[in-house]
């Protein structure tokens, strides 16, 4: 195995780094199994895979993995994967949904967020925070109109949950089914019509890449902590029609009245009061639109004014 063409690129104690570095990926879909891949071929060591899904025959038009791995677990399909371009990596796998191997979380370097329900994230974004680990998300919207990716530093800059509160808030969308969020099921996951492979992986390859400024310690060089890919026009502020192919940089600051990481949560954490988290949980949802499905417009626009 060599790496010269990689160590060229980024140095030989880069690569070396890289090498020792251990990355958590949760679901390992289009998204989470191209950067599985990716971060395998720039050189990273150790992987944590974490899915409950088996490759079926449909999804193989938008899968790294083919038609040779029908009927596998995901992670199993993708573990292969990534020991066919790194053979010496160290690959770890977990099938099951995450809230049940939240364990395997522990003493990551990084951890990338590839599922596609949004309440799942709540769930992660929880966890990231009470192991000081560093998460970047990534989400497409229907159709593979567009996407973004942030990264989140725990209590430096925003948690999961008001970054995408926030987000939400602050982007202007004709229609609100146009994002991904507007679609999310009662089950909490995604109903719309999944985005092409080309789309969902021009989303992954910026998750990827953020992944890899983070491991070196480059992702100072960013210019804010979220980007927003518009892969078709897409009016991502206001009277303002993006480009296909156009990206937006974006930085969202941490709310400190977040109901996750605000400093009222922090100071009663620390004075060992106890905080009811799924009651947290629910009004974070809400919060963060993620019943408005079942609302009409008028209870959507008052939701978001209050
Ligand atoms: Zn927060």
């Amino acid at each position: 195995m060599t790496w010269d063409r990689v160590e060229r690129l980024i140095g030989s104690d880069n690569l070396k780094r890289l090498s020792q570095k251990r990355v958590g990926i949760v679901g390992l879909g289009s998204g989470g199994g191209f950067v599985a891949q990716s971060l395998a071929m720039s050189g990273v060591g150790g992987f944590v895979l974490i899915d409950d899904d088996v490759l079926e025959k449909h999804n193989v038009v938008r899968h790294v993995c083919d038609l040779r791995d029908v009927g596998r677990p995901k992670v199993e399909a993708v573990a292969d994967l990534i020991r066919q371009r790194n053979p010496e990596a160290h690959v770890e796998t977990h099938i099951g949904r995450v809230e049940n191997h939240l364990d395997a979380l522990d003493n990551l370097d990084l951890l990338i967020v590839g599922v596609d329900g949004e309440g799942i994230k709540y769930t992660i974004n929880q966890a990231c925070l009470e192991r000081d680990l560093i998460a970047i998300y990534a989400g497409v919207y229907e159709r593979g109109e567009g996407g973004d990716v942030v990264t989140i530093h725990p209590y430096d800059g925003p948690c999961y949950a008001c970054w995408a509160a926030a987000l939400r808030e602050g982007m202007q969308f004709d229609d609100p089914g146009e994002l991904d969020y507007g679609m999310i099921g009662p089950e909490g996951t995604l109903e719309a019509e999944p985005a092409l492979w080309l789309h969902v992986v021009r989303v992954a390859s910026v998750q990827s890449d953020f992944a890899i400024k983070e491991l070196l310690r480059d992702s100072h060089d960013l210019p804010a902590n979220t980007i927003i890919l518009a892969n078709n026009a897409i009016e991502i502020i206001d009277g303002q029609q993006s480009p296909p192919h156009s990206s937006l940089w974006v930085n969202v600051p941490r709310d400190p009245a977040c109901l996750v990481c605000g400093d009222q949560v922090r100071s009663a954490a620390q004075g060992s009061a106890a905080i009811d988290r799924q009651q947290s949980l629910d009004d974070l949802m809400h919060e963060a639109g993620l019943e408005m499905q079942q609302e009409d417009d008028e209870n959507q626009q008052s939701a978001s004014r209050q």
